[in-house]
């Protein structure tokens, strides 16, 4: 059993079939891509797991419970938490201000950002949120506003803010779309840093396939709503169905 089991899930947008009968499991501490040309239907996929939309028919599990019927606030609060296709944070906010948020989302109460005498929780938040951005390699960025770093550090940030909600699933929508060479380099980096240090189970939504085959030891291959093939990236390589339908060979 794995920590994220999808079964039979399909999904209608009025005539059109996103998902049909997807099944897909996911293993523990591992890394699982999910590829497939576009409008496959990776993110409707995606979409289903976090709760932002509901599946027609099909069942989603994560950790033995239910995901269906809860609010993305829910899965959210159940260890599951998502990086988006356009970082998500606040541009006109410090870099260290920004990690703060997720630091202080996990509690209750009100909480001060520049408290001139902050409270023993105030003083433990800011220090997570020091310590989240020494793990990602962002201390000396910290009073910089989040709209002047490059794309790749934007991303590097949205990741660091959700892993300060210590997710035991992390999901990620195409998380180096639109990057230079160099930042989709500094992704990987971080994702294999991350893989390695934390117990963390990460599925990424991935065009690229050098980040693919940089990181995932399990692929599945959609193609219209449907899996096509799950494999090792080894026999996903040279399969010809898979090259057939995703890389136009
Ligand atoms: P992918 O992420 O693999 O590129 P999507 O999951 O975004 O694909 O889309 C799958 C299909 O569903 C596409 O044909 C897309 O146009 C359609 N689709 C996605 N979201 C909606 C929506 N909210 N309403 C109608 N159609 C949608
Ligand atoms: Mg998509």
């Amino acid at each position: 059993m794995g920590i994220l089991e999808v079964k039979n899930v399909n999904k209608r947008f009025g005539g059109l079939q996103a998902l049909g009968d997807v099944n897909l499991s996911v293993a523990e501490n591992s890394v699982h891509a999910i590829i497939g040309p576009n409008g496959a239907g990776k993110s409707t996929l995606l979409n289903c797991l976090v709760g932002k939309l509901i599946p027609d028919t099909g069942s989603v599990m994560f950790d033995g419970q239910s995901v269906l019927g809860r609010t993305p606030y829910e899965i959210n609060q159940m260890g599951i938490s998502r990086v988006f296709q356009t970082p998500e944070i606040f541009g006109d906010l410090t870099v260290m201000e920004n990690m703060m948020i997720p630091c202080f989302a996990k509690r209750d109460g009100a909480f001060r950002l520049h408290a001139i005498a902050p409270t023993d929780d105030e003083k433990e938040i800011v220090e997570k949120a020091e310590r989240m951005l020494e793990d990602m390699n962002m201390a000396g960025k910290r009073h910089m506003p989040a709209a002047s770093m490059s794309r790749g550090d934007k991303r590097r940030l949205e990741i660091g803010m959700c892993l300060a909600q210590e997710p035991r699933l992390l999901l990620l929508d195409e998380p180096t779309a639109g990057m230079a060479r160099a930042d989709t380099n500094n992704t990987i980096d971080l994702l294999k840093q991350i893989k390695d240090e934390r117990d963390i189970t990460i599925a990424i939504i991935e065009h690229d396939m050098h980040v693919v085959f940089s990181l995932a030891e399990r692929i599945t291959v959609l193609a219209q709503g449907t899996p096509l093939v799950e494999d090792t990236p080894d026999n996903i390589k040279g399969h010809p169905k898979v090259r057939e339908a995703y890389l136009g060979e």
